[in-house]
């Protein structure tokens, strides 16, 4: 929308009628028996009029309504317009409300406002007609149903309800579902309203205000598991990947309060039971969550598994840190960010203590909906010309003549270009200017800036330039490569797999995909092969311009791998029948140039994001000279062949073990001997062993310590070899006494250079100065012993 209104994209059509899913995470808390007829996933029917030429305003819109209704079957005195005021997103304009018997199944605005709002309003040169009719409550208006999810979900609550041996008590239910609609938790406290609602319910029927609690309740988690699985099946098919960032972090945040609210049924069913469940109810309409239900269930099941790792962690914690009988949002906030713990988790693990419950996880949620604010360059280009981009012209211009427009420090600005600047992940050509060393190349707007070191270059000069050939076409093997690398991650992992960033250097190239664990060795593999298979079979790599409309209306979203591009035309990377993407990089002309690929390694830079670091052409022949370099030199080391060197290595391993085996032995015994040559002095009721023993490690020390210390013995023993070894122990009845072997080994550590401590009973430490060990030993002596 704001790009129609800004006149960089034409809209898709004029008037436009779609309907879109729509997921919603900022009043979480209403669904359910919350209102009765919030849902977080939805899906939103529209006419839109953009009225550049005059296509219809207010008059016809409301015609259009009003027949849409009237053509179901709707008493049309039923229908009811209500004025209103909306704004949003920069714009506003007057809106009607549209009401049957309270309920509001469509909302129809008319933008023609624009912002920013300090009172006056400036009309808009393209007035726009907006509409949203909720389809889920156009649903539950036909059917009459207490709450929408009875009519949107039928067969869903009728099963989970059996399965928790519930039963709707229809007169019970009417009558409560009936006050439900004030329970907005953007008007109302939920859960005090809830219990007067439920109060006065009890005098009118004659029942118990518990049993009523009893009979109705549990229904609020059925509606809140029906609806956030179905929105959970909506985004991770989408491509979200659970996470503790961004989208990520809602989508856990959903599976989290599903596997809480089916324990608060008490029921033991997996949540990707009932999202399989939804899976076979939506089908018919959204043929791709059959296709990507193996890959949604498998991310659910390992989130489910990773929540109960967080609750095993979290309770400790927990108490750790709440020690009072109240806890504020912003812990709670921290406790769900840092740790994973829901605010019900912890509720759970303290019962006593008092928290905001009803919308502490909705802030949380719509904390998280925020959008990243871009960060601002350090030169000013306004009234600066538009860079011409020859580079897109002729990729194989590498020396030419251009213009200085402007320089400022370091930035060279030209008329054109061939340098290819910093973007989509791309690091940037370098080269020389007039001889001088450029280092760095940006776009800021639609201006490309050259970083040059130490120039003399003139404004208003011809300057000559010259792009360094041998790094731009490295560049541009690797940004081809992860393109196909994209193609077979998404092939071997799932259609879950979106571009989350990516980086394409010279010496290497990483591409971050959005994956719920770690990659197996066999999908490394397999992504290198096809990978490598598409490179052999000698693809043309398309390069081509399409309008938005029409390159998304032929290749769907997935094209927007590094993110959603704003103009209307839009440049196309096609490897046919392998990937498409839209792409503003240099790239090879065919596949083959791309050269052999090899996957270096992958990390996991964070939560749900899995990156493969690979390397092709030239610099992958480097890469795997240096490899095989490193396998001569471990050959020649151990005096083996290439093919016998796994084993060499292994028996090597294993004759290591066999005498480190026979070391400790010996090692124990030549302790056993030492330990019978000590002597204890005796001093206030007390045993002491101060003394420096002959060729001793930590590990004999303490081999000692062990065989000698008694409940009245206070042990301090030094053993000087690459380094002094300090350890001590004190016995129960020394400990009572005062004595603290943690504050003298960290002082005695200290004082010789190194480091150490421990507790009142046990501590150990190092130090480095060989020729004060005898003195320390001394002084501890004489201090202890007096
Ligand atoms: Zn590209």
């Amino acid at each position: 929308m704001p790009w129609v209104l800004n006149r960089t994209v034409e809209p898709p059509a004029n008037p436009l009628v779609m309907s879109q899913p729509s997921f919603r995470a900022g009043d979480l808390d209403n669904v359910g028996l919350g209102s009765g007829r919030h849902c977080s996933i939805f899906e939103m029917m529209a006419h839109h009029a953009f009225n550049n030429k005059n296509v219809y305003w207010k008059e016809e819109t409301t015609e259009l309504c009003f027949n849409w209704l009237k053509e179901l079957k709707i008493n049309p005195e039923l229908i009811i317009f209500k004025e209103n005021w909306w704004e949003g997103g920069g714009n506003a304009g007057p809106c009607f409300e549209v009401l049957i018997k309270g309920n509001e199944v469509a909302t129809l605005v008319f933008m023609e406002y624009e912002g920013p709002f300090n009172g006056n309003y400036k009309k808009m040169d393209m007035k726009v007609v907006d509409t949203g009719y909720g389809l889920e409550r156009h649903v539950w208006g036909s059917t009459g149903t207490p709450t929408i999810y009875d009519s949107i979900y039928p067969n869903l609550v009728e099963w989970m309800a059996k399965k928790a041996g519930l039963k709707q008590n229809e007169k019970l239910f009417s009558e409560f579902c009936k006050t439900c609609g004030i329970l907005n938790i953007e008007e109302v406290n939920v859960d005090l309203t809830r219990d007067k609602i439920i109060k006065e319910i009890s005098r009118k029927l004659s029942l118990e205000e518990k049993e009523i609690k009893e009979l109705i309740l549990p229904f609020h988690n059925i509606y809140q598991i029906l609806d956030h699985t179905k929105a959970i099946m909506f985004i991770l098919s989408d491509g979200v990947v659970p996470s503790n960032v961004q989208e990520g972090y809602l989508a856990r945040l959903l599976i989290r309060r599903v596997i809480r609210s089916l324990e608060d049924l008490g029921l033991n069913i997996p949540v990707s039971e009932i999202i399989e469940k939804q899976v076979k109810d939506y089908k018919k309409t959204f043929p791709e969550f059959e296709e990507n239900k193996e890959d949604i269930i498998k991310m659910v099941d390992i989130e489910k598994e990773k929540y109960s790792q967080t609750l095993n962690k979290g309770k400790e914690l927990a108490k750790k840190l709440i020690t009072g009988k109240v806890v504020d949002d912003k812990t709670l906030t921290m406790l769900y960010d840092s740790h994973g713990l829901l605010p019900r988790d912890i509720k759970r693990f303290l019962p006593d203590v008092k928290m905001n419950l009803s919308d502490i996880e909705t802030k949380i949620a719509a904390q998280k909906s925020s959008v990243k604010i871009q960060e601002k360059k350090d030169i000013d280009v306004r009234n600066i010309p538009e860079t011409k981009k020859s580079y897109y012209e002729n990729e194989k211009v590498f020396e030419f003549k251009a213009k200085v427009l402007k320089v400022d420090g370091d930035n060279v600005i030209l008329d054109h270009t061939y340098f290819y600047p910093r973007g989509g992940g791309a690091e940037p050509d370098f080269g020389k200017i007039n001889g001088f060393k450029v280092y760095d190349v940006e776009s800021v707007g639609n201006v490309i800036i050259h970083k040059v070191k130490g120039h003399k270059i003139k404004e208003g000069s011809d300057a000559n330039c010259v792009v360094d050939k041998e790094r731009r076409e490295q560049i541009k093997k690797h940004h081809t490569a992860t393109h196909i690398i994209n193609g077979a991650a998404k092939k071997v992992l799932g259609n879950h797999v979106w571009q989350a960033g990516s980086k394409k250097d010279v010496d290497k190239a990483h591409l971050d995909i959005t994956h719920y664990e770690n990659l197996s060795e066999k999908e490394i593999e397999e992504i290198e092969k096809i990978a490598n298979d598409v490179v052999k079979k000698s693809l043309k790599v398309n390069k081509f311009l399409l309008t938005k409309n029409d390159a998304e209306r032929k290749y769907g979203f997935t094209i927007y791998q590094g993110g959603v591009v704003p103009s209307k035309q839009i440049r196309i990377i096609e490897i046919p029948t392998f990937d498409v993407e839209a792409c503003g990089g240099i790239h090879c002309d065919n596949t083959s140039e791309v050269g052999d690929v090899a996957i270096i390694k992958t990390e996991r830079p964070q939560d749900g994001i899995a990156r493969l670091i690979y390397t092709s052409g030239q610099a992958a022949e480097k890469y795997l000279r240096g490899r095989e370099m490193i396998l001569k030199e471990c050959s020649k080391i151990l005096n083996a062949s290439e093919r016998d060197l796994v084993k060499a290595i292994k028996d090597l391993i294993e004759e290591w073990k066999e005498k480190r085996k026979r070391l400790e032995i010996l090692l124990r015994e030549s302790a056993k001997k030492k330990s019978e040559k000590l002597e204890f002095e005796e001093s206030k009721g007390l045993k002491f062993l101060i003394k420096e023993v002959e060729n001793a490690d930590m590990n004999q020390l303490q081999e000692i310590s062990r065989r000698l210390s008694k409940e009245d013995t206070v042990i301090f023993l030094m053993g000087i070899l690459d380094k002094i070894y300090l350890f001590a122990a004190a016995g129960e009845k020394a400990v009572k006494k005062g004595i603290n072997v943690g504050k003298i080994i960290s002082s005695a550590s200290k004082e010789l250079g190194g480091n150490g401590g421990g507790r009142a009973e046990l501590a150990q430490g190092f130090g480095l100065e060989k020729k004060k060990a005898k003195d320390v030993l001394f002084k501890i002596k004489k201090d202890l012993i007096k």
